[in-house]
C-alpha cells in the first residue's frame, strides 16, 4: 500500500463556533462565580461610611486597592469580634464603598476602635485574568475535545476536535495501487468486463470521438473473499490512475447530513484528480432499498440521495469511473441500478477447480516451495474455498513449514493447511478417555465405510481422531476426483447416508447415542430440506419451490415460500428421507461389521490413517470373504 494518505478536507467554521461558544460560557461562568463567591454586599457613600464609624457601628474594615470593605458590628453573640478566615469575615451583612484618599481616616478609625488592614494578597492581574478567562476556556476546549474524540471513535471516524461535519471518513487515496490483473487469478469474465473500463481510462478521447458513453459505474457482486476489492484495485493499477476507496459504512454517521457531505467531498476530490477510480466497498451499507418496512433511516437515505445525484451530475467524459462492491445485490435500491448509474453488474464467482489452482499459483509465488508440490491436488480438496481462503491456506502452510524447521513448503504442509481451514488446528492437549476415543474412531470409520460402500460418493482421503480446535473430535476427509458442478438426487441421498453413518456406527457397536453427531445431523437435515424444497427432487411435491434463498452470495438462510400446512408436510417428508437414509446406513454397516471393527481398531492405534491404508484393509477383508465363499461353494 504505497502512497496511502488520509484525505481530510479542512473546514474553518467549527473553530469559529467553538470560540463563540466558549466565550459565552466563560462570561456566564465568571458572572455566576462572582455572584456565588461574594456575600450580600451593598455599596454606600463614603460619608455614610464615615457616619457609621462615628456611630460606632463598624467593627473592622478591609482596604483594597479600589474599595473599602466594611464589616458591621452585630453586637450580639460573638460580641462583635469578627473572625477572619483567610481575609474574610463571617459577619453576615457587609457594605463597601469606593476608596477615597482620606488622610484623616486612620485617626478616626483609631478613635472609634475600628480594626483596619490593607489586604495584602491582592491578586496579580495576570493570575486573575488567567484564572477567570484562560483557564475556563482551556477546560472547555479539553472537555469538548474528549467528547468529540469519543464520538468520532464510536462513529469510526478519525477526526479529533475539529471534525464536526467534515469528511473524516476513512477515505484512502492511492496514487498507484501496485496491483494488476496478473495478481488476480481466474475471474476471466470479470476481468474482461473491466478491461473496457481500463481502456477508457487510458484513452477517454477515443470513446468521445465516436460518441460512445462509458458506463459511469460498475457493480462487483459476489461472495466475500472472492477478490472484489482486489479487482477494483487492479483496474486502477492497470489503468495507472489514482484509486479513491471508502467503505459504505464510513458514510453513515449519527448526525444527519454528514454522510451526504462526505459524498460531496469524495466526488469533489476525485474529479480534481480525474481520470481516477472511486471505489465504494460494501455499498449495501448505504444503498439499501429505501422502502424497507422498519421505518426510514434519514441519514442513510440522504446519503444515498446525494450519491445518486452526484452520479447523475458528474461528467463521465472526464474519466471518473465508480466501482462498487457488494455481496447483497438483492437489497440494493433500484435507483442505484438503473442505467446511467451502476448499470454494469460484474459477477465475481467463487473460483472453480482451475481458478483455485491459479489462485494458489499466484500466492505460492511468495513462498519457497519444494518442487514436488502438487497444487492440483490442493485445488481438488478445497472445493468451495474462495480466494481469501486459499491465500490464507498458503500462509498457514508456510507457517507450518517454519514450525517444522524446514526452509521450504512441502505438500504435507499444504494438506495440513487445508485441514486447518476446514476443521481448525490440531488440539493435541485435549485428552479423550479411552472410551471416548473408541466411540470417535467408530463414528469416523462409520462415515468412511458408508462412503466406500456406496457408488455416488467421493473417495476417502484421510481419517483422523486427533481433536481439532474448531470442535471436531475427529473427521473423515473426502477428496473428489474431479470438480462437480451438478449434484444428482442419488448423490445427495448417498451423502445424507454418509453423514448419518457416523451416529449409526455408535448405535450398532456401543448401543449409545452421543452429541458428537450434532453437526452431521444438521448438515444431513439441510441437504434433505434443500433437496425437497429447492431442487424439486421429491415425488410428493414435484418441482414446487417451497423455499427461497435470501442472500445468495452469503449462504443466507432460506425463507419459506409456501403455506404453513405445506411446511408441516415438508417437515414430514424430510423426516421420511432421513429415516430411509438411517436404515440404509444401518444395513451397510451391519453387513460390514468386520471391516468396521478392524479399521476402527487400526485407527485407535494410529490416530490417523490415509485413504490408501483404509482401502487396503477394506480390500483385504473383501478378498478373505471372497475366498471363504469360493471354498464354501466348492465344498
Ligand atoms: P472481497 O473484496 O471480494 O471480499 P478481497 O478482494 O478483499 O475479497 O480478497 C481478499 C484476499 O483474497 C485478497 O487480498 C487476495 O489475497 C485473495 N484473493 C481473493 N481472490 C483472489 C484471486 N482471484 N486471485 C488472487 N488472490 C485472491
Ligand atoms: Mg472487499
Ligand atoms: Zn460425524
Amino acid at each position: 500500500m504505497n502512497n496511502k494518505q488520509d484525505q481530510n478536507g479542512s473546514n474553518k467554521s467549527p473553530m469559529l463556533y467553538f470560540i463563540i461558544l466558549s466565550l459565552v460560557a466563560t462570561i456566564g461562568l465568571n458572572y455566576l462565580l462572582s455572584f456565588l463567591m461574594s456575600p450580600q454586599k451593598k455599596e454606600i457613600y463614603y460619608n455614610e461610611f464615615i457616619q457609621m464609624v462615628e456611630q460606632d457601628k463598624v467593627d473592622s474594615i478591609e482596604i483594597k486597592s479600589d474599595r473599602i470593605l466594611i464589616y458591621e458590628k452585630n453586637g450580639t453573640q460573638n460580641g462583635g469580634i469578627p473572625e477572619y478566615i483567610d481575609g474574610f469575615s463571617e459577619q453576615p451583612s457587609m457594605y463597601y464603598t469606593g476608596y477615597v484618599n482620606d488622610p484623616k481616616l486612620s485617626e478616626l478609625l483609631n478613635e472609634h476602635n475600628v480594626k483596619y488592614k490593607r489586604s495584602l494578597d491582592e491578586n496579580n492581574i495576570f493570575v486573575d485574568f488567567f484564572v477567570s478567562w484562560i483557564f475556563p476556556i482551556l477546560l472547555l476546549y479539553l472537555f469538548f475535545g474528549l467528547l468529540m474524540r469519543s464520538m468520532g471513535k464510536k462513529m469510526g471516524g478519525s477526526g479529533g476536535i475539529m471534525g464536526i461535519g467534515q469528511s473524516n471518513a476513512k477515505m484512502y487515496m492511492e496514487n498507484k495501487t501496485g496491483v494488476t490483473f496478473a495478481d488476480v487469478a481466474g475471474q476471466s469474465e470479470a476481468k474482461e468486463s473491466l478491461d473496457e473500463i481500463v481502456d477508457f481510462l487510458h484513452n477517454p478521447a477515443k470513446y468521445m470521438a465516436i460518441g460512445a458513453k462509458q458506463p459511469k459505474g460498475a457493480l462487483l457482486v459476489g461472495p466475500p473473499g472472492t477478490g472484489k476489492t482486489l479487482l477494483a484495485k487492479a483496474v486502477a493499477g492497470e489503468a495507472n490512475v489514482p484509486f479513491f476507496s471508502i467503505s459504505g459504512s464510513d458514510f453513515v454517521e449519527m448526525f444527519v447530513g454528514v454522510g451526504a457531505s462526505r459524498v460531496r467531498d469524495l466526488f469533489k476530490q476525485a474529479s480534481a484528480k480525474a481520470p481516477c477510480i472511486i471505489f465504494i466497498d460494501e455499498i449495501d451499507a448505504i444503498g439499501k432499498s429505501r422502502d424497507n418496512q422498519y421505518g426510514g433511516n434519514d441519514e442513510r437515505e440522504q446519503t444515498l440521495n446525494q450519491l445518486l445525484s452526484e452520479m447523475d451530475g458528474f461528467d463521465s467524459s472526464k474519466g471518473v469511473v465508480i466501482l462498487a462492491a457488494t455481496n447483497r445485490p438483492e437489497i440494493l435500491d433500484k435507483a442505484l441500478l438503473r442505467p446511467g448509474r451502476f448499470d454494469r453488474r460484474i459477477i465475481v464467482e467463487k473460483p472453480d477447480l482451475k481458478g483455485r489452482e491459479d489462485i494458489l499459483k499466484v500466492h505460492i509465488k511468495n513462498v519457497k516451495v519444494s518442487p514436488e508440490i502438487d497444487l492440483h491436488e490442493i485445488a481438488l480438496a478445497t472445493s468451495g474455498a474462495v480466494g481469501a481462503d486459499l491465500a490464507n491456506m498458503v500462509n498457514e502452510a508456510a507457517l507450518r513449514a517454519v514450525r517444522m524447521k524446514r526452509n521450504v513448503v512441502i505438500q504435507d504442509d499444504l494438506m495440513e493447511a487445508v485441514e486447518i481451514i476446514i476443521a481448525g488446528k490440531e488440539k493435541k492437549d485435549r485428552i479423550l478417555s479411552d472410551k471416548e476415543k473408541r466411540i470417535v474412531a467408530y463414528h469416523e470409520v462409520g462415515h468412511a465405510l458408508a462412503t466406500a460402500l456406496q457408488k455416488n460418493t467421493d473417495p476417502v482421503q484421510k481419517i483422523t481422531i486427533v481433536p481439532r480446535t474448531m470442535g471436531a473430535l475427529g473427521y473423515t476427509m473426502q477428496m473428489p476426483e474431479e470438480e462437480k458442478y451438478l449434484m444428482s438426487k442419488d448423490e445427495i441421498l448417498d451423502e445424507i447416508t454418509v453423514l448419518l453413518a457416523g451416529r449409526v456406527a455408535e448405535e450398532i457397536v456401543f448401543n449409545t447415542k452421543t452429541t458428537g453427531a450434532a453437526n452431521d445431523i444438521e448438515r444431513a437435515n439441510d441437504l434433505a430440506r434443500a433437496m425437497i424444497a429447492q431442487y424439486g427432487m421429491s415425488d410428493k411435491f414435484g418441482m414446487a419451490a417451497l423455499e427461497k434463498v435470501q442472500s445468495k452470495y452469503l449462504d443466507g438462510r432460506n425463507v419459506p415460500n409456501c403455506s404453513e400446512e405445506t411446511q408441516t408436510q415438508l417437515d414430514n417428508e424430510i423426516i421420511k428421507v432421513l429415516k430411509e437414509a438411517h436404515e440404509k446406513a444401518e444395513k451397510l454397516l451391519t453387513e460390514n461389521i468386520e471391516a468396521l471393527d478392524r479399521i476402527a481398531e487400526f485407527l485407535i492405534e494410529r490416530e490417523t490413517i490415509t485413504g490408501e491404508q483404509f482401502m487396503n484393509i477394506l480390500n483385504e477383508i473383501r478378498d478373505e470373504k471372497n475366498k471363504k465363499e469360493d471354498t464354501s461353494e466348492e465344498s
